[in-house]
């Protein structure tokens, strides 16, 4: 199939073409022609499918005609709600592309920012407003944002939605909006809590499905480490040797370790940046321009900071650990070999993870290739159940004792913490 034959209206069709996009990806073949009907869709697809254009297209397309019927005010027309700031960014310049040839606006809005731009931005009027959950109600609240003109509304990674607490801010979104619009409903994954959630939003869906969460794409090619959990800084910079990894994104399950992977690669005059959520939106969108543009090497990423990033041909991505959860591990490696291009992930793991890569590649259902001739083999063995107690009992003593001395110098007293911290 071909864009031309979708019926989209002609300046979203040169839009298109101006990036290059030849064919519709799967999702836009299945959603589209759903969408240009005026029917409710439930999406199941991963980040990195092309969904944006999926159901940002459609909802131009039907602007664009609306335009053309009325008086041409501007109105917020399409609401997108999506869970991080960088997602919301980049939905938003997606639009814009799109809309290139075409008067329909857009603008974006989230929280960690002053709002002033923002609400400049909504007085002259915008067709199209991409939100993250806590600004849009903080603005609907101030009264500078109104929902009754919606017709389109998009719900997007919704599962994550949920994962990061969002259930009651999506509801108290829900009340405002007109029972009367399209429904668009998104999630890389489709549990019952998320399955109950589009039955409150959408009506008589229709569903479309591409790259259920269990598969990873043929176009990655998956290899894996073992090594010790001391010989993990050295196995990195061992296989930052290989001077074909120009530009890797590496995660990391936690912000304190992001940002010690990040210390000790500059220590070895490795360009490196981390972000996660304690970096500030500034600090972010800098690390980010920076690694596309290829001026810091290697980018650090926690799996909530890293959800929303597009890196166009981005080859490398490594686990430094190995995800508990093995539905993160397929949406990790999915940031790489997008749209078609091919992807390499390469992951490290410590004895305490062994059990997780047995659950990955179950739910994969193939084997990661071993790399076996390596400096940093791993000896030790996975602590048994005994060993494991104990060790979660002196973690859980050395964190006590870190807050203790913590609230000491503070000059907090034992008995009054909670009350001083408030
Ligand atoms: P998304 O899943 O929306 O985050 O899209 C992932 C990437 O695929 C983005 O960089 C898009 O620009 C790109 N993309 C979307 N649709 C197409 C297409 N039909 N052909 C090639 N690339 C595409």
């Amino acid at each position: 199939m071909k864009f031309e034959d979708l019926n989209l209206h002609p300046t979203l069709l040169k839009a298109v073409k101006d990036q290059n996009y030849t064919h519709p990806t799967a999702i836009q073949e299945q959603a589209i022609p759903i969408l240009l009907k005026k029917n409710d869709v439930l999406g199941s697809a991963q980040t990195g499918t092309g969904k944006t254009a999926a159901f940002a297209l459609p909802i131009l397309h039907h602007l664009i005609n609306e335009r053309n019927n009325n008086d041409g005010k501007k109105r917020i027309r399409t609401l997108v709600v999506t869970p991080t700031r960088e997602l919301a960014i980049q939905i938003a310049e997606s639009f814009t592309s799109y809309s290139k040839y075409n008067n329909i606006t857009n603008t974006v809005i989230f929280g960690g920012v002053k709002q002033g731009a923002q609400t400049t931005t909504l007085s002259n009027g915008v067709d199209v407003l991409v939100a993250t959950p806590g600004r849009l109600l903080d603005l609907m609240g101030q009264g500078y944002i109104s929902l009754k003109d919606i017709g389109y509304f998009v719900l997007d990674e919704a599962d994550r939605m949920l994962d990061m607490g969002f259930i009651h801010d999506i509801k108290k979104i829900l009340d405002k909006l007109p029972k009367e619009r399209q429904s668009l409903f998104f999630s890389a994954t489709m549990p019952k809590n998320i399955v109950e959630l589009s039955s409150q939003i959408l009506k008589f869906p229709k569903q479309v499905s591409v790259n259920p969460v269990s598969s990873t794409a043929e176009t990655i090619q998956q290899f894996i480490y073992y090594t010790n959990k001391a010989d993990k800084k050295n196995l990195l910079l061992h296989i930052l040797k290989d001077k074909n990894i120009s530009q890797l994104l590496l995660f990391s399950r936690t912000k304190h370790g992001a940002d010690r992977i990040a210390r000790n690669l500059k220590k070895k005059n490795i360009r490196a940046s981390a972000i996660h959520g304690d970096k500030s939106q500034n600090q972010r969108q800098k690390s980010l321009k920076s690694f596309k543009d290829s001026e810091i090497r290697v980018l650090v990423a926690t799996d909530i900071a890293a959800r929303g990033i597009d890196i166009d041909k981005l080859s490398y991505v490594l686990n430094y650990d190995i995800p508990n959860e093995s539905e993160t591990y397929v949406h990790r490696i999915g940031r790489c070999g997008r749209a078609g291009e091919t992807g390499v992930s390469i992951s490290i793991c410590e004895p305490e993870e062994n059990e997780y890569v047995r659950d990955i590649e179950k739910l994969i259902k193939q084997k990661i290739q071993e790399v076996q001739n390596h400096p940093f083999p791993q000896t030790e063995k996975p602590m048994n159940t005994q060993q494991k107690k104990e060790f979660e009992k002196e973690k859980q003593r050395r964190k006590q004792e870190f807050f203790n001395n913590r609230n000491k110098k503070r000059g907090y007293k034992k008995s009054n913490n909670r009350n001083n911290r408030r």
